[in-house]
């Protein structure tokens, strides 16, 4: 069994399965969850309903210093994971628009957001029996954890769950345009200078081209127990 306080970083490309997977193991074990890319989202969505333009560094940290951004567990079953208030309203969904995903890469790749988000998600992590996802977990935002998993499928692969995903929740989509906006995410997550993603050097790396999400759930709990 894990030891307490057990802290799992999972990190990986978009719609790698980070959140799906991190989500029923939290649930498994009866850790809490914490999406990281919710709090980049929420910040894009802030700057979005700002007058700051995208172009303006600095006014953007001000953005990201300046937001009340909380992840709590669903207030309304809706079939969502969890609830993001940005300044105390509910913007669970609002940070999936995707206008929200055609900007977040930008925002995040500047290294005073990067800065602004840093203390608050370890605050989240502090008190252990955590899922904690996203692209810079294992590398910079819990280089301690006791476990590190880093999810890799193939960009096709990862295209078609998207389009199946958002067809699930009656949204309209290409696959095409998903593959595309997914490898220039990729691109920019893994080219930027600060917390590019990248797998941790002790972390696990696990293929889940051929796993259901039950299957990746177990091959992290066997990790989890040592086997
Ligand atoms: O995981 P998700 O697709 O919601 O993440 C949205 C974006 O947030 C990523 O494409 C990335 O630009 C950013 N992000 C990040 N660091 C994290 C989590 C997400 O830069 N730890």
């Amino acid at each position: 069994m894990p030891k307490r306080g057990t802290v799992i970083a999972i990190d990986g490309p978009v719609a790698s399965g980070k959140t799906v997977v991190g989500k029923k193991l939290a649930e498994q074990l009866g850790y809490t969850f914490v999406d990281t890319g919710a709090i980049y989202r929420a910040v894009t969505l802030a700057v979005l309903r700002s007058d700051v333009s995208l172009d303006a560094e600095d006014a953007i940290v001000g953005v990201a210093e300046g937001s009340s951004i909380d992840i709590t567990s669903p207030t309304i079953q809706d079939g969502r994971l969890y609830t993001v208030l940005l300044d105390g309203q509910d913007a669970t969904w609002a940070v999936r628009s995707p206008e929200v995903e055609a900007h977040v890469s930008q925002v995040s790749r500047i290294p005073g957001v990067r800065r602004a988000l840093l203390g608050k998600q370890r605050a989240l992590a502090a008190r252990g029996r955590i899922v904690m996802v996203g692209r810079d977990v294992g590398t910079v935002v819990l280089p301690d954890a006791d476990l590190k998993i880093f999810l890799v499928a193939s960009p096709q692969v990862r295209a078609r769950r998207r389009y199946e995903e958002l067809r699930a929740r009656g949204q309209n989509a290409s696959q095409e345009g998903i593959l595309q906006n997914l490898l220039e995410r990729d691109r920019i997550d893994s080219q930027r200078i600060v917390a590019p993603l990248k797998p941790a050097e002790d972390a696990i790396l696990v293929d889940t081209d051929h796993l259901s999400i039950d299957e990746v759930v177990a091959a992290i709990l066997r990790e989890l127990d040592g086997e």
